[in-house]
Order: C-alpha cells, then structure tokens, then sequence
C-alpha cells in the first residue's frame, strides 16, 4: 500500500485530537473530489512497516493522548488496500487502549465485499459513499455530500 500523509496530530478529520492517514489508491472518481493527486495507487510513498509502528506508538503516547485513528485518502477499503490496513486496524485495537477508529470510503456500506467487511469489524465509524457535488453542503460535519453517511458501527 501507499500513502499520501500521515498527521500524527490532526484535530480536523475526526472528533478529538487524532493520528490522521490519507492512503493512496481510489477507483471512485467523483466529480469535485478534493484528493485527486490519491487516486493512483502508485502515488504517494510506500507505507512500511516503521511507518505502522510509528503510529501505534504515537496512538500509545500518553503525553499527547490521542482520541483514535482518522484513515482517509483515497480509499482506505480500495481492495489492494484492504490487507494493509486490516493489519493496522487489528494492530490498534489489540495494542492501543481505547482508542476509536474512524474509516472514510467511496463505498457503499451494503456493497462491501466480504474481504472488505473484514475491516469493519475493527472500526467504530464508517463514513461512506461517494462525493456527490450536487449534494455538497459546508455544513455537514465529517462529511462532503448529503448521501454519505456516517455509521455508528458497533455502538452498545
Ligand atoms: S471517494 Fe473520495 S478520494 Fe475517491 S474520488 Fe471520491 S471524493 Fe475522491
């Protein structure tokens, strides 16, 4: 997998102060996508494996606490993506305290493939759906287009 940015302190993609990874690799194609240097799943940097420990100890830190892990791009759930970032998803949940997981993807949530769903498993919120232009609202909070939904998965 490759990815774009990593903000190891991001207080804008997500509740609360947060580790922030835009991967690289999206099929989507919206009209008036905002990332669209992400698309190519060549660009950006390879995500390796000092990358992957860096964020599970910047989510570890306990002097700038971190609420959770934002994962964006592109598309997290891209299905080359998808290996890589079920192994971090598990990694967090099984190595960080209490730390949420918020995942943005073009999909639809009733046309994730079982490979795909995997990753739902270990994430608390799933925003998904295209960008619709026409749909787009400034007001929205933690998404773009008013047929994207933000789903509590998981919730007690
Ligand atoms: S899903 Fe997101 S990154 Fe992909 S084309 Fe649409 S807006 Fe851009």
């Amino acid at each position: 997998m490759n990815y774009h940015r990593y903000y190891s302190i991001d207080v804008v993609n997500g509740p609360g102060t947060r580790c922030t990874l835009f991967v690289a690799g999206c099929v989507h194609q919206c009209r008036g996508c905002y990332n669209k240097s992400t698309w190519s799943l060549n660009s950006g940097c390879l995500f390796t494996q000092e990358l992957e420990d860096q964020i599970i100890h910047d989510l570890q830190n306990k002097e700038i606490k971190r609420q959770g892990l934002s994962l964006s791009g592109g598309d997290p759930l891209h299905p080359q993506n998808v290996p890589t970032i079920l192994k971090l998803v598990q990694r967090v949940k099984n190595e960080c305290d209490a730390k949420d997981i918020w995942l943005w993807t073009g999909y639809k949530l009733d046309e994730l493939t079982a490979q795909q769903q995997a990753v739902l498993a270990h994430i608390d919120v799933l925003i998904d759906g295209k960008f619709v232009q026409d749909l787009a609202d400034p007001k929205l909070i933690w998404r773009g287009s008013s047929n994207q939904v933000v789903h509590h998965l998981h919730q007690k």
